[in-house]
């Protein structure tokens, strides 16, 4: 069954219309009004709408209030509609794109968005009048579809709405793959010109089912997203991006119960920066908010994944060595001398940065209770150390 009625047509319009709607509405209320997800997402909605406002673009459907709408023939509005439509799911892409990474470059994202449709045009320019019009039309979906699907399973692992996502994305690939073969096998005679072309009834339907399901999975996993990010914000320093005291929680647990269980030592190092307040008062405090960064970034950049670091306090850090000694967390901490003896903190700030540290690990000090008792062993170090300054000094078992 065919829709010749534009009334029907934008009736059929209107589930989309609602999600966008919604969309909007949590976007405004604040649940991302700087997210590029959902500007990506919404993008995605919008050139959807665009697709069925173009089915209308064809002769003898504007009339009345609609008359003054300019009009294609079938085919050509076909075609814009199809791109228009393919660009739409490029967009979505791009929205699950940003929900698992950001930062990526503008060709990357052109390349994203318009890889398909361009693809698509270009073979539409040799099957526009053929009877193969269709099957090009239903590849150029389940090319673009099998895209996002990529994408998605990617985020299976860390977003519940991953797998509605999936589910939806697999109803389509079968639509669209299915009339693919069937098209080629049975290609439909050309596009009449004489009459308006609509999507069938069924097709329609299937499309505002899975638009909803795909729109509820794709809110569930922005959600996700947000309830992501808050959690690591609460746990991060914001001015150096270490971990803070509370994200240290949990992970020192875990640490320091696997040391207990397994025979790899956990060393700990309690570093404190020399005679930072002399920088501040020297250069002011801008100045010491961005020697404490660079020093941050340095052990960053050193650390190995598994090592954590965490500000302790003011100029204070933590450095937790899970599978380590203590001779190989001196090393590290020798590494880290180092690389900020080698030259001015960064080219703009003019001296180098010290620091005292005291440094343990579990298998020197195996009868130890529990992590406090090691903290406080690493800390009288940090004060012995401190002492003379620009020193390492290590908890011997005596
Ligand atoms: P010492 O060698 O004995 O450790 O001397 P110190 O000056 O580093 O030690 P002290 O504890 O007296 O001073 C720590 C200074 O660190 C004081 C405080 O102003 C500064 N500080 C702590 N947190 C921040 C911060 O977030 N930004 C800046 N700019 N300074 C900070
Ligand atoms: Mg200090
Ligand atoms: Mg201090």
């Amino acid at each position: 069954m065919l829709l010749n009625d534009p009334v029907i047509l934008l009736a059929a319009i209107t589930p989309f219309g609602l999600m966008t709607t919604l969309l909007l509405c949590l976007s405004y209320l604040g649940l991302g009004k700087h997210n590029t997800s959902l500007h990506w997402w919404l993008a995605g909605d919008l050139l959807i709408a665009a697709y069925h406002v173009a089915a209308l673009l064809q002769p003898g459907v504007p009339s009345g209030a609609l008359a003054w709408l300019p009009v294609f023939s079938p085919a050509a509005a076909h075609a814009v509609g199809t791109t228009l439509l393919i660009t739409a799911v490029g967009a979505h892409t791009l929205a699950l794109c940003h929900l698992l990474e950001r930062g990526r470059s503008r060709r990357w994202h052109l390349r994203m968005l318009l890889g398909v449709p361009a693809v698509y045009l270009l073979g539409t320019a040799f099957t526009l009048h053929g009877a193969y019009a269709m099957a090009w039309f239903c590849a150029a979906m389940f090319a673009s579809i099998a895209i996002q699907a990529r994408v998605t399973c990617r985020m299976a692992r860390s977003y519940r709405g991953a797998w509605g996502l999936l589910a939806g994305q697999a109803v389509l690939l079968a639509y669209q793959g299915s009339g693919t073969v069937m098209l080629v096998l049975h290609p439909l005679p050309p596009l009449p010109f004489h009459a308006p072309f609509f999507p069938s009834i069924d097709a329609l339907l299937m499309d505002a089912l899975v638009s909803f399901l795909l729109t509820l999975s794709y809110a569930l996993a922005l959600q996700e997203q947000l309830r992501q990010r808050i959690v690591s914000l609460s746990r991060t320093d914001s001015l150096t991006g270490a971990l803070n005291r509370r994200g240290a929680g949990e992970i020192v647990e875990a640490e320091w119960q696997r040391a207990r269980t397994n025979p790899h030592p956990l060393a700990i190092a309690m570093i404190d920066l020399d005679r930072f307040k002399g920088i501040n008062d020297q250069y002011g405090h801008a100045i010491g908010d961005a020697a404490l960064q660079a020093f941050s970034n340095t052990v960053l950049r050193l650390k190995r994944q598994s090592d954590v670091l965490v500000r302790w306090g003011g100029e204070e850090f933590l450095v937790l060595l899970p599978h380590t000694d203590v001779t190989q967390a001196h090393g590290f901490l020798q590494r880290l001398r180092d690389a900020l003896h080698a030259g001015p903190v960064t080219p703009w700030l003019p001296f180098t940065l010290e620091f005292s540290a005291g440094v343990a690990d579990t298998d020197t000090l195996a009868s130890i209770p529990d992590f406090d008792a090691l903290l406080r062993e690493v800390d009288q170090a940090l004060y012995r150390a401190k002492r003379e300054r620009n020193r390492i000094e290590v908890v011997s078992p005596a």
